[in-house]
């Protein structure tokens, strides 16, 4: 391909996704495809002979777009969202034509201190104190690994990174059982072992409890064991149960413990002040992780890293071969010493993009407008009589089930629920996911998606209650 050609396509795709997007809600949301369909209607063998972009894009309708599910349809309430936005595309179109590779800042000084600009602007934009540094790693999981790294290192004196894990096997980790998988896999790599993460009992808002919290603490500590880090969720995955942070943070501080926080969905609702009651307590915390790439209508990947010791990070990931020994270090951020990865995308701009193109009156609006719509659904599921609200409505998600009230055994209304869900996401029109709490099967509507309106949270609602009539 040539530049007249990159040219005349790169205008066709313009249309593409402009088209795309406006009609992103005619897809059924969920791709229906079985296993394997895609993989076998495409070729054994790589062209051994150049294609046209004619022929890859027909394919890419034909083959590609049938196994999409549809993460930017306004009918989206699955899971949390990815969502993206207009001028965050845009800007991914930019990184990708730049095609910086951002390790350092003498790799492009630019993508270094835009990083730098805008994870101060966020960490004004979202309350939390001056003290922290922010860096933008790709996923919470890999800024969560970066946590227990680095509390694993402050509180060995850094002999793991230096002699390994030998003598260091007592250290532990604590969390609710209603903690992000994350969690338990950033321990697994970070070797502490996962008999080491301990998951303390919730009360009955599924937040963590602090006094079964301290009790575990002095309990290891009368054991022998060496209690190193609390991870305290802010908007858990299930159901957006938020920790009490302070309670949590008065453990940390009695028994100087590292003090992580997942924030991975409700970072963007700290954006509200109404919402700022969740990070009281917050100067107690240490290092703290929310992903613009969910709520905030930034593409993934793009999760901010923020913590209060930049030392401390630095010294566990710094690392310095020859050929990567600058007259600029020390003056300036090489952010490849933030975190596990050595290169790094330009994922600052489109941050900035989004930020600059909505306004934070912007940013508040639309959450405003999310948080107030996922309120309008809990009161109709409370209206009606064949339908159980199944947890407290914090943020943007709804956890329900259908009762028609006549079914005893706990089995059988988690199938019928179950049911209802599959017949839901086969319609196409709408796509819904699940969790359980405490056993019983509950359905999880999200309302966050970019492109949602009242309208699409209407149109879902009826089709639930017509769907549940319709099975029983
Ligand atoms: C989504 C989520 C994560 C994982 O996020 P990734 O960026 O995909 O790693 C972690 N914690 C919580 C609470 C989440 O909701």
């Amino acid at each position: 391909m040539n530049v007249k050609e990159f040219r005349k396509h790169a205008h066709e795709f313009a249309d593409w996704m402009a088209d795309y997007l406006e009609k992103v809600d005619a897809y059924p949301v969920k791709s229906n495809v079985l296993p394997g369909d895609i993989y076998n209607s495409l070729p054994g063998k790589p062209p051994q002979t150049g294609e046209s972009m004619n022929e890859i894009m027909k394919d890419f309708e034909q083959i590609i777009m049938p196994g999409i599910t549809h993460w930017q349809s306004p009918n989206f309430f699955a899971y949390f969202p990815a969502n993206s936005s207009y001028p965050s595309v845009l800007a991914e179109m930019l990184t990708a034509t730049i095609g910086a590779q951002c390790m350092i800042w003498e790799t492009s000084p630019a993508a270094a201190e835009l990083e730098e600009k805008v994870t101060n602007w966020l960490k004004d934009m979202i309350g939390l104190p001056t003290f922290f540094d922010g860096v933008i790693q790709d996923t919470a999981s890999t800024s969560t690994l970066a946590a227990l790294l680095t509390a694993r290192e402050k509180i060995t004196r850094y002999r793991v990174n230096k002699a390994g894990l030998r003598q260091e096997n007592r250290l532990r980790v604590y969390c609710s059982t209603e903690t992000h998988s994350s969690i338990e896999k950033a321990v697994k790599i970070a070797g502490l072992g996962k008999e080491n993460l301990i998951k303390v009992a919730t009360d009955d808002k599924l937040r963590i409890n602090p006094e079964k919290l301290g009790l575990a603490v002095m309990d290891d500590l009368n054991k022998g064991y060496h209690p190193m880090c609390v991870v305290a969720t802010l908007g858990t995955t299930g159901t957006t149960a938020v920790d009490p942070l302070k309670e949590v943070g008065q453990i940390c501080k009695a028994h100087n413990l590292w003090l992580h926080v997942d924030a991975a969905l409700a970072g963007t609702a700290l954006l509200l002040p109404e919402f700022r009651w969740m990070i009281d307590g917050i100067e107690q915390v240490d290092s703290f992780v929310f992903n613009p790439h969910k709520w905030m209508f930034t593409n993934f990947d793009c999760s901010v890293y923020f913590v209060k010791e930049k030392e401390t990070l630095l010294k566990t990931f710094e690392i310095l071969p020859e050929y990567l020994k600058t007259k600029s270090r020390g003056k300036v951020n090489d952010y490849r010493d933030w975190g596990v990865p050595l290169g790094r995308r330009f994922r600052g701009l489109k941050l900035w993009f989004v930020i600059r193109s909505f306004g934070v009156k912007g940013l508040q609006e639309k959450i405003r407008l999310h948080v107030s719509l996922a309120q309008w659904l809990k009161k109709n599921i409370e209206k009606e009589k064949f339908f159980e609200l199944m947890a407290p409505v914090t943020l943007n998600t709804v956890c329900f089930r259908f009762n028609p009230g006549n079914i005893i055994k706990s089995q059988e209304l988690n199938n019928l629920n179950e049911k209802l869900l599959n017949i839901l996401n086969k319609s196409g029109k709408l796509y819904l996911t699940h969790t359980k709490i405490n056993g019983d099967f509950v359905i999880r509507m999200v309302v966050s998606q970019t492109y949602v309106t009242k309208k699409h949270v209407e149109n879902a609602w009826e089709r639930i209650k017509k769907s549940a009539q319709d099975i029983i």
